[in-house]
């Protein structure tokens, strides 16, 4: 146990440089307390204008939340259409794999923060008890009897956006919540999401349901609306989903036993640990030696891994070099292949390579407790890696390298024929990419270059269409 080893609770480090509230009961959420033990400590300090953000909202969500002294007024008057509500309110619902789901409530979040509003999540079965509460004193779990849990009765964003332009500009009466869908979906119309006449419109309507699978902060960047604010937030531009990821993000007990025992018996003595994503859209499409072929390529060309030469032989004993790999794939098959070819084998280098994988589950399942848990279980592991390979297009991969602070080398998706590509390249930005950014200035001109336009932000490697942070 690494409690053991560390005799000072350090609070500063424990607390994230001030990222996390103090004043939590401990035993409800043991991963907030240790989880500095099991990660390096981040070179990355939230700016001291971020923690004072975050501190004004648990405020505003207690006094707003589900427990607090003004949720029941405030949401009485928002379902009564009424004069203006105390508490203004943004319900996170998800879509999509679990890693799509927290790429965006971390962009929900940072919405939330910019806009004053209170987040809540439409949890049900399926992520509940994976994690621990993140805001102190109050909970971000939206009731059982909130009249929220569908949107059948809340007009959508588009619709709204539709009679603004109709109205020309007249006076709007604008609806006491609303439903605004921020999916992907190819060829939707732009949103225009990212422009301040949105916002202004938006910011009038206490009650908001947001939908998306997608990490929108660029689009929040883009907002000459919140662009200041932001810019105070974050010096880094790249470590936004890296500081509000732990914020948001702790394994509840449950997750927190499963990922320490995995980390003790197989983890913990390894002298690098080399995180292996290995994520299959299309199993039928991409046959599993073609894959195999391209981490091998990847791993053993860059030197992450060692060629294997033949059978182990006594002299190899004094060799002491340990290499972890940790595999992360829904099929075992990846994690026994690395296994075989490893195992009793002696190596270029001289080092011993080991390999794991903690789950295989042979197909995604929706609206699985279980499956979820397994899911966080080995984002969070791969979080903890030294070296670390994901699949591109993987938000999967995109929350075990925001977390973890660590650019990974990224597994171009294999395409037929496409023999041009390395088989990895280098990320330059521990950040998500955003699959789906606007595709229009709000003028209405389309956006040619966004490098050009914003500063902080380029195509990503993995996905031509889309933007990241850096
Ligand atoms: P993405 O589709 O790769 O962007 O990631 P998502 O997390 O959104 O969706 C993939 C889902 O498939 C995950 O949430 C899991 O349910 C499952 N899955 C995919 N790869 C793995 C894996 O390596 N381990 C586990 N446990 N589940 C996985």
């Amino acid at each position: 146990d690494p409690t053991l080893h560390t005799p000072i609770h350090n609070d500063k480090e424990k607390l994230l440089n001030g990222l996390l509230a103090s004043g939590f009961e401990d035993a409800s959420c043991v991963s907030r307390l240790q989880s500095h033990l099991y990660r390096k400590v981040s070179p990355h300090k939230p700016s001291s204008y971020l923690i004072s953000k975050l501190r004004n909202y648990e405020e505003i969500h207690r006094r707003c939340g589900p427990n607090g002294k003004d949720y029941h007024k405030s949401m009485r008057k928002i379902l009564n259409s009424g004069d203006a509500s105390i508490c203004k309110y943004l319900i996170w619902t998800p879509a999509n794999g679990l890693g799509n789901q927290m790429v965006s409530m971390a962009a929900t979040f940072m919405y939330a923060l910019l806009t004053n509003r209170v987040m809540l999540v439409r949890f049900r079965k399926d992520k509940q008890g994976i994690f621990c509460e993140p805001f102190l004193n109050s909970t971000w779990l939206l009731p059982e009897k909130s009249p929220f849990w569908n949107e059948n009765h809340v007009e959508t964003y588009q619709s709204l956006i539709e009679k603004e332009k109709a109205n020309n500009n007249s006076k709007l009466d604008l609806p006491s919540s609303l439903f605004l869908n921020l999916q992907y979906r190819p060829n939707l119309p732009e949103k225009f999401f990212h422009c301040d006449h949105s916002q202004a419109l938006i910011i009038k309507v206490p009650l908001l349901i947001l939908q998306s699978d997608q990490y929108f902060v660029p689009s929040l960047f883009m907002t000459p609306f919140f662009n200041k604010e932001l810019e105070k937030m974050f010096v880094e531009k790249d470590t936004v989903f890296h500081h509000l990821g732990r914020y948001l993000f702790h394994p509840s007990n449950e997750a927190w036993r499963l990922i320490t025992n995995f980390y003790q018996a197989h983890l913990a003595k390894a002298d690098e640990k080399i995180g292996l994503q290995i994520r299959v859209f299309n199993p039928t499409l991409t046959p599993q030696e073609a894959i195999m072929n391209l981490v091998l390529n990847c791993t053993i060309h860059n030197k992450l891994l060692p060629k294997v030469l033949g059978m182990k032989n006594s002299s190899d004993k004094n060799k002491t070099i340990v290499k972890v790999v940790l595999v992360a794939s829904l099929y075992p098959e990846y994690g026994d292949n690395l296994k075989t070819m490893y195992t009793n084998k002696s190596t270029s280098s001289g080092e011993i390579i080991e390999v794991h994988q903690a789950s295989g589950e042979e197909q995604q399942k929706f609206n699985d407790n279980k499956h979820n848990m397994k899911a966080w279980v080995d984002m969070y592991l791969l979080s903890l890696s030294d070296v670390l390979v994901t699949t591109s297009l993987s938000t999967f991969g995109y929350v075990a390298q925001g977390l973890g602070n660590l650019r990974p080398w990224l597994l171009y998706k294999i395409i037929s024929n496409d023999t041009h590509f390395p088989a990895c390249e280098r990320e330059f930005s521990m950040e998500p990419c955003y699959h789906a950014p606007p595709k229009h200035y709000c003028s209405g001109k389309p956006i040619k270059d966004f490098a050009s336009s914003f500063i902080y932000m380029r195509k990503c490697k993995d996905f031509w269409f889309g933007v990241k942070l850096l």
